[in-house]
């Protein structure tokens, strides 16, 4: 613990991290803190998460529950998760033992809930599309007519990448919307007519400061997120405003460690949270190759009390992911990676997930540079990528 508190990275008594989740963002976390010598030990549910080529150790265990939890922390100086389904009981619990655990169980409890968390910002007075809580089908067809159509509702919790999202375009649809998300507690949202989407990362650490990453555009189709544009085509006073909100954010929350928020600039440069992210962000992936610090090492330096200097951009970059095709499901190849090494100042990271699904994230590319065109990039790396089914590609080679 004494590693810890000094600011010291001792190598022959490394801090030992345990992450509660092995996704990709539990590997690129992993990855940092192993270039840091750290150990790092990680609960997934499954032994062969993409964190497993990293990670020192693996425990096998859903990240919901308490007891795996629980014997994780036994086995590490701090806690630190990559996903909000996180069990806020059972981190209340090892915070009660005087283990470290950032972010706070009780910052997960605020976001971790899409209502709680909007109500939250909104009552300390940062702009959000107005929203109400779903009670009946009467009260939603009310509160529908009020916002006018279409109107988006959303399951307030596990729901991530719009899986948890309706659009209700008329009066007629709004019981089939509320039988979409039966048994589910839901809240009803304005729908913003947007010009742009733009998200920041922003880390806080115990000691109170903040640092944050260049204000980033990004583009979505179906609810997910497709490119990053670094930096946001925005003016300096929206930039302003979005870094104003951000701030506030972390500050209200008194968070720890690094958090994406995502926004919408609409038409009159009105800037409003769509979603605080409270862990490393696609949005931020960008930061490994772009900027002065990444994103992971800076949720690293945030959650061991370091100096966080405000992280520069090195280059501009473009951050395009990659998906599984909405049509397969299975064990995957990715081929057309000599296309994609063509493209200048190109940088892969295929994430190691065993299975592609419609959607899945499944790795990004970035690349790094100047004039870079977005929409050109986009078509040159969708042309170079191709996902096909393992049993496929065997078909083809005979
Ligand atoms: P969410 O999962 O709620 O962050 O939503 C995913 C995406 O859905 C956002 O990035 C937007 O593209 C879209 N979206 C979410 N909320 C709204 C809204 N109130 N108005 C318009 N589009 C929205």
């Amino acid at each position: 613990m004494l590693t810890l508190i000094d600011g010291k990275f001792a190598v022959g008594h490394p801090i030992i991290l345990g992450i509660i989740g092995g996704g990709q963002l539990g590997k690129m976390i992993a990855m940092e803190a192993k270039r840091m010598f750290m150990k790092v030990i990680v609960l997934d549910p499954s032994l062969d998460c993409p964190a497993s080529g990293v990670a020192d150790i693996v425990m096998e265990g859903h990240f919901s529950d308490p007891e795996k939890i629980y014997e994780l922390s036994k086995k590490v100086d701090i806690v630190t998760f990559e996903i909000e389904l996180a069990n806020v009981k059972a981190l209340e619990r090892l915070e009660e033992e005087g283990k470290i655990v950032y972010p706070s169980s009780k910052v997960l409890q605020i976001i971790q809930n899409k209502y709680r968390q909007k109500k939250f910002l909104r009552d300390n007075k940062i702009n959000v599309p107005d929203f109400e809580i779903v009670e009946n089908e009467e009260q939603a067809k009310r509160v529908c007519k009020s916002f006018e159509f279409p109107v988006l509702l959303k399951a307030c919790e596990d729901s991530y990448d719009g899986r948890g999202n309706y659009l209700i375009r008329s009066e007629g649809e709004v019981g089939q919307a509320l039988q979409f998300f039966s048994g589910r507690q839901c809240m009803l949202e304005k729908f913003v007519r947007f010009r742009k989407e733009i998200s920041i990362m922003i880390a806080r650490n115990p000691s109170g400061c903040i640092s944050y990453f260049p204000v980033v555009e990004n583009i979505h189709e179906d609810h997910i997120l497709i490119t990053t544009i670094v930096p946001a085509r925005i003016d300096d006073k929206v930039k302003r405003k979005a870094i104003d909100m951000a701030v506030r954010t972390v500050e209200s929350l008194e968070s720890v460690g690094i958090f994406g928020i995502e926004m919408f600039v609409d038409d009159n440069d009105e800037v409003m949270i769509n979603e605080i992210a409270p862990r490393p962000h696609n949005s931020g992936h960008y930061s490994i190759e772009a900027c002065s610090i990444s994103q992971f090492e800076q949720h690293l330096r945030a959650i061991l009390n370091l100096p966080m200097p405000k992280p520069f951009l090195l280059s501009d970059a473009v951050m395009m992911n990659i998906l599984g095709p909405h049509d397969l499901a299975g064990p995957y190849a990715i081929s057309g990676i000599r296309g994609l090494f063509s493209i200048p100042g190109c940088h892969l990271h295929i994430y190691g997930k065993l299975e592609t699904k419609p959607k899945r994230k499944l790795g990004h590319v970035t690349v790094v540079g100047s004039n870079l065109d977005p929409t050109s990039l986009k078509y040159t790396i969708e042309d170079a990528i191709r996902i096909e089914l393992l049993h496929q590609v065997s078909k083809c080679s005979n």
